[in-house]
């Protein structure tokens, strides 16, 4: 495809012909979750998968991601109440090709969103919600991952950078009684007894914390015109994995790359870190 840049320099997208196959994709997504999932959603969600599989057009390209202002690339069907899942790939330097091919990573997460929707009404405002809300990202994104290497293979998904909540799943899914998909897909609250885990999840927290300053005293081992490139790129690998275990392994042997060019090198090896 070819790269056009309009006269400062941006990146043009094609809003249409990102949308088009966003929508293209989406739908393949809802059939994947109907022959994954179908059988344990309660009548409700099989209402909604219906009506997703019937009316199409479940994802909108936005333009001016300044509507947002946490320059986040998508947000789905509640967060503008209109049940659509809206991407902003303008919030990054994107031509369309780079649009299409990073927004479709992100997908299957958001259209799973339509059906783990863990009921959060009796919770109190607050920890309660927040703990809530960080359960059920890593609810999501691991069903997604899960989804993912079902379906398509393991190596080409960039995942979200949900695995500290993953852990935290892990950790209290089966104490919580919501380790099964008929849990998972149903209207079940198990979410009422989330207040149960406040110390695992502070444990997570903590874990998170120390393990990102970890990571920004190993970014600053390295040439300081290069340091903020990495502290960002391990910063999101730390996320994404939940855990920094092996990027040391991996920068150590960046450092000692060869010694002609050696920035220029660093820079790209660590691009496929
Ligand atoms: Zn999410």
């Amino acid at each position: 495809m070819e790269k056009i840049e309009n006269q400062k320099g941006r990146k043009m997208i094609d809003y249409e012909v990102v949308e088009k196959e966003l929508n293209t994709e989406a739908r393949n997504i809802i059939l994947l979750i109907k022959e994954d999932y179908y059988q344990y959603m309660s009548q409700d969600k099989k209402r909604v998968l219906g009506e997703l599989l019937q009316n199409g057009n479940i994802v909108v390209v936005n333009q001016g991601a300044s509507y947002f202002k946490d320059r986040t690339l998508a947000h789905g069907g509640r967060a503008l109440k209109d049940g659509k899942i809206h991407f902003y790939p303008d919030v990054r330097n994107f031509d369309t090709e780079k649009a299409i091919y990073v927004c479709q990573k992100l997908l299957i997460h958001e259209c799973l969103h339509y059906f783990i929707q863990p009921d959060a009404i009796n919770l109190k405002d607050g920890l309660e919600k927040e703990m809530a809300g960080f359960y059920t990202e890593g609810l999501v994104e691991r069903e997604a991952r899960e989804l993912h290497a079902r379906h398509k293979g393991q190596s080409v998904f960039e995942e979200a950078n949900y695995g500290y909540n993953i852990c935290f799943v892990n950790k209290i899914q089966n104490e919580l009684g919501a380790s099964s998909y008929e849990v998972i897909f149903s209207e079940a609250d198990y979410l009422s007894r989330i207040a149960n885990y406040k110390a695992e999840y502070e444990a997570i927290l903590k874990t998170r914390k120390e393990d990102l300053a970890i990571l920004g005293e190993w970014a600053r081992k390295f040439p300081e015109n290069l340091q903020r490139r990495i502290a960002n790129r391990i910063r999101t690998i730390a996320l994404r994995n939940g855990g920094i275990s092996g990027i040391e392994e991996k920068l150590a042997s960046l450092q000692q790359s060869s010694p002609e060019n050696k920035e220029e090198r660093k820079s790209s090896e660590f691009e496929r870190l």
